[in-house]
């Protein structure tokens, strides 16, 4: 049998990393950016007012207070995105609004809250009922950013603020590692889907739907074909058509040791490698190549494609995607009930993980028993318990490894 870490490795070296492109940002969500990113401004771009108020030199205002308030003329109006903001002379104050570009020769900005104003035909007037000193409320040019510095290093995960940044920083477009195009497929004469009316027999097909969500979460393209029937010719005249253009290839079904394999008998000789791996659940996989694009051929059971999923194809994914960081979180945990494994096979079980608090380790019980096709339990489970090919009994209250999801 094949150890799980040396399939992680092989699935892992079928897929290169995916080249750069240039997208434009609100399709880089969720990508890994291919090259440094410099900021074509700084940010902020120019001295601007951190609040609604009035701007003014502080020495004009010294002493100010409720008591013995002072009053300034209003010598200019700035709203946001005005453009031709003019001086502020000694002894008078700007009306500005936060964002808005701060006059030159005004120090800092006294809050709306702190002054009352009045205006009537031929005068406008603010009373300052408090002191400031330079610098208040002021936001600085480059304070956040500075032009022609790196905003962003290659490799980062674009998530929503480092799109936000990207945008900020003035970028329409982005060079990312392009978004792996996938096709997932799955194969089982009994298989049908919905709405079509179940025989005696048949199941509703889930695992295309499954994957394809898993995947499309990582950020790669998917093609799903719901159900190919166990017949070798007709699964090659299904999927040698999209294979075109696709990177990788995924099957479920088919790939165990009864009659009617089809992936098996469609792919062995092909370019494809079957192999036992000593994992629990999912031990017949498969990897390999088929007309030359990469393919993985997961075994049937709904569970079996889960942990699949999470322990070969999600890190394989990722890597290819660009991601450095490929690993679920693992914790240590303290079991709330006792559970057996097979013996030489590392065993991956649905669990739920709740931390213990000011602890930095927490409490976890199985959700389920090791049945590959308990789909339901999955859905209440918030992590695997992984147990190691050495042990065959774990108790309640033993220390065990758990893989948050
Ligand atoms: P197989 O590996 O093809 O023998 O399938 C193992 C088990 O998983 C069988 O009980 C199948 O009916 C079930 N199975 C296979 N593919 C699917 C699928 N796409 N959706 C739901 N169950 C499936
Ligand atoms: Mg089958």
């Amino acid at each position: 049998m094949i150890s799980v870490d040396e399939h992680r490795q092989a699935v892992t070296a079928l897929l290169p990393v995916a080249p750069p492109v240039a997208l434009p940002l609100a399709d880089c969500a969720g990508l890994v950016l291919a090259e440094d990113v410099r900021a074509g401004v700084s940010l902020p771009p120019f001295d601007n007012s951190a609040m609604d108020g009035f701007a003014v030199r502080a020495e004009d205002v010294a002493g100010a207070s409720v008591e013995h308030p002072v009053k300034l003329p209003i010598a200019n109006d700035i709203p946001a995105g005005r453009l031709d903001v003019t001086g502020l002379e000694p002894g008078t104050a700007h009306r500005i609004m936060t964002g808005a570009p701060m006059p030159p020769g005004a120090d800092s900005v006294v809050m709306v809250e702190d002054t009352t104003s009045s205006r009537t035909e031929d005068s406008w007037d603010v009373w300052i009922t408090a002191a400031t000193e330079p610098g208040t409320h002021l936001r600085h040019t480059g304070e956040d950013v500075v032009a022609g510095t790196v905003a962003l290093t290659r490799g980062t995960v674009l998530g929503h603020a480092q799109l936000g940044l990207a945008a900020a920083c003035g970028l329409d477009e982005l060079r990312v590692h392009r978004p792996l195009r996938v096709v997932v497929a799955s194969t089982g004469s009994e298989l049908v889907v919905a709405p079509e009316p179940l025989r005696h027999g048949q199941i509703y097909e889930s695992n295309a739907v499954m994957l394809a969500a898993a995947i499309r979460g990582l950020g790669c393209e998917v093609e799903i074909v719901r159900s190919v029937v166990d017949d070798v010719d007709e699964f090659s005249a299904a999927l040698v058509p999209k294979l075109a253009d696709a990177d990788l290839l995924i099957t479920s079904g088919g790939v165990s040791a009864g009659a009617y394999e089809v992936v098996k008998d469609a792919l062995t000789g092909a370019g494809v490698e079957f192999r036992k791996v000593a994992i629990q659940p999912g031990g017949p996989q498969g990897f390999g190549r088929w007309h030359g694009v990469p393919v993985i051929t997961l075994p049937g059971n709904p569970v079996s494609v889960l942990v699949s999923f999470e322990v070969f194809v999600r890190p394989a994914l990722l890597t290819a995607l660009g991601h450095t960081d490929v690993d679920r979180h693992r914790v240590r945990a303290t079991l709330t009930e006792s559970m057996n494994s097979p013996a030489g096979r590392r065993q991956f079980r649905r669990g739920f993980y709740t931390p213990t608090e000011g602890q930095v380790t927490g409490i976890v019980g199985p959700r389920g028993g090791p049945g590959s096709h308990l789909l339901a339990a999955f859905t209440q489970a918030n992590c695997l318990i992984e147990l190691p090919e050495g042990v065959s009994e774990v108790d309640k209250g033993d220390e065990v490894d758990v893989l948050l999801l």
